[in-house]
């Protein structure tokens, strides 16, 4: 659906979109890189509102979350479009895709938190593409979930801008960022980006109060060192000690078929240098380990959540929030 985008200015002839930090000057006909934004005849529109491509009741530690509200489901909505070029996108079909080469189906705010309470849902993700590509949509969807007690989720490469978060943070629960690595040129030569407002917007979700997970794809000769791993523990530790973190294996895909697996000692080493590091919560994603997904009491180790893929096979957490063997206060919505 086409619909008059917010957060843009007018230039001279031009439009200057502000969602995202590309920050795209738009004339008159074109659409910005995302291609889901247009400028038609000096009014910016959102072309692809309330445009779902994908549609699912998602366990919420399929985003991963694994600290907020486990074992719970999540309406989980997907568009089209986005403002990275990650040459090992999992969903590449969507983010790379043009509006027409996509089957969507709209589906207005009011009806997506409707199917979310039919599902029983706890919340509502907008993730499978970056939710910024529909921005207006996943804004007005969120100031209804919460008036409708649902719990609002952005699984998210954090690139949006300034106004952009500063609008959404009051109705957004949680926010999962895949924080792709710690050097700029990962980010300019795989993704086009930058990564500075990345951090910015980590460090201004956690102050703002959004409860906060990070994921980090780690992709061998990438972003795999020794020093980029040290650098990404110790900005996360930084932020808070209490934000869990989610090292993932990297599989061959999309346009980096040609690159191996990650080795399970590299994802081993990365979570001893957070654990070293202070973070209290660490996984180990896609990885044949019985318990890179578990979650521990980080003082006595005591197994708190047993996960089983993205189920939970055994939850020994009271509502209390410590941990039943040493009394531990952890850091987890139930
Ligand atoms: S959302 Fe980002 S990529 Fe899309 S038009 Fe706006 S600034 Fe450009």
């Amino acid at each position: 659906m086409k619909k008059e985008a917010i957060l843009y200015e007018k230039l001279d002839g031009v439009l200057n979109c502000h969602v995202c930090n590309r920050h795209c000057v738009i004339s008159n006909g074109k659409t910005g890189f995302c291609e889901m934004r247009q400028n038609d005849n000096g009014t910016m529109y959102s072309l692809n509102y309330a445009s779902a491509s994908s549609v699912a009741v998602d366990p919420i530690e399929k985003k991963p979350l694994f600290h907020f509200y486990p074992g719970s489901l999540s309406f989980s909505l997907g568009s089209i479009g986005c403002n990275f070029t990650c040459p090992y996108c999992q969903n590449w079909a969507i983010s790379q895709a043009y509006l027409d080469e996509v089957g969507t189906r709209n589906i207005l705010p009011d009806k997506a938190i409707k199917l979310a309470h039919e599902n029983h849902c706890k919340s509502i993700s907008w993730t499978y593409n970056e939710p910024t590509m529909w921005f207006e949509y996943t804004y007005d969807s969120a100031k209804m979930a919460q008036k409708e007690n649902l719990k609002t989720v952005y699984v998210t490469n954090g690139y949006m801008g300034e106004e952009a978060l500063d609008l959404i943070a009051p109705y957004l629960d949680a926010a999962n960022v895949d924080l792709k690595g710690m050097s700029n040129k990962f980010y300019h030569e795989l993704c086009e980006a930058r990564l500075e407002p990345v951090l910015e917007n980590i460090q201004t979700m956690h102050d703002s109060g959004i409860h906060l997970e990070v994921t980090n794809l780690i992709i061998p000769g990438y972003n795999d060192s020794e020093e980029d791993l040290k650098a990404l523990v110790k900005f996360v530790a930084d932020v808070g000690v209490e934000i869990p973190l989610h090292f993932t294996r990297f599989y061959p895909h999309y346009k980096m078929n040609q690159v191996p697996p990650t080795p399970v000692e590299t994802l081993e080493k990365a979570q001893k240098m957070a654990i070293d590091a202070g973070i209290k919560y660490v996984y180990m994603g896609n990885v044949p380990t019985s318990d890179g997904e578990n979650t521990r009491c980080p003082e006595c180790k005591k197994l708190l959540i047993e996960r089983d893929g993205f189920h939970i096979a055994a939850n020994n957490l009271k509502k209390d929030k410590k941990c039943p063997e040493c009394g531990a206060k952890i850091g987890i919505l139930i």
